[in-house]
């Protein structure tokens, strides 16, 4: 399996309109980042999770030529609102494109995206989405996904084991401990979870990395403007050489 962080920026994106910050003023390209989104590739199938406002530019980025399904994580508009834009792929191949989220998430794209399901919609040159609920472990195309529930703020929100070797969890103040064990797969009884404000920053990644040691890996990949791109690399890519920054 091939993992691409196609966005890795906090919700606002980097630079953020109107921040008059050293990063986002900065000349680095590396501190230009996208809204949160990853491209899982294997046995030719491409699956995002989290479709993010810029789905459409990361897509373009990336060359991604076909789309075979999306997870959601959560309902906020920096994980949803490029959802539309799977249309393209849907009326190029007129496969359904199916989508999976728990059933929070999922009432809150079928309310945003009503037009999508409403079948007398009168116009045409809509996706075709195919909505599963993630009520536990699933497959996608042979692969499973374990989802774990995790806090971002007071929100549960979702992250996945996958791979074998991956996990995703995205932004998240808190994990506790049992979601820390099923996603090392192991049972240590120690809880690595830390508290953060809304998203989990450099040094808490460090700790929560070492924690789950380099066989799994927590990626996190929802940055603040005030964390490196150099951190990251240090503290998640070394250990996984499967992952790909573009
Ligand atoms: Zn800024
Ligand atoms: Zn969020």
């Amino acid at each position: 399996m091939r993992l691409t962080f196609l966005g890795t920026g906090t919700s606002t994106g980097v630079p953020t309109l109107g921040c008059r910050c050293e990063v986002c003023h900065s000349t680095d390209p590396h501190d230009n980042r996208t809204r949160p989104s990853l491209l899982l590739e294997y046995t030719g199938r491409a699956v995002v999770i989290d479709t993010s406002p810029d789905f459409r530019h990361q897509a373009l980025r990336q060359g991604l030529d076909r789309l075979d399904a999306v997870v959601f994580t959560h309902d906020h508009a920096d994980h949803i609102l490029g959802l539309d834009d799977v249309r393209s792929f849907y009326l190029r191949d007129r496969i359904p494109i199916p989508i999976y989220a728990d059933e929070r998430t999922m009432g809150s794209i079928r309310r945003v995206y009503k037009y999508i399901f409403d079948q007398d919609y009168p116009y045409g040159g809509l996706a075709k989405l195919d909505p599963h609920i993630i009520d536990g472990p699933f497959e996608i195309w042979g692969e499973k996904l374990i989802p774990l529930q995790v806090f971002h703020g007071n929100l549960p929100v979702l992250g996945f084991r996958f791979g074998g070797v991956f996990n995703r969890l995205q932004h998240h103040s808190g994990v506790d401990g049992g979601a820390a064990r099923r996603a090392r797969g192991v049972d240590s009884g120690r809880s690595p979870a830390r508290a953060a404000p809304l998203s989990l920053d450099g040094g808490a990644v460090t700790e929560l990395g070492g924690e789950a040691e380099a066989a799994v890996g927590l990626l996190h990949t929802h940055r603040t403007r005030a964390s490196s791109r150099s951190h990251q690399r240090n503290t998640t890519c070394k250990r996984s050489p499967g992952l790909r920054w573009p």
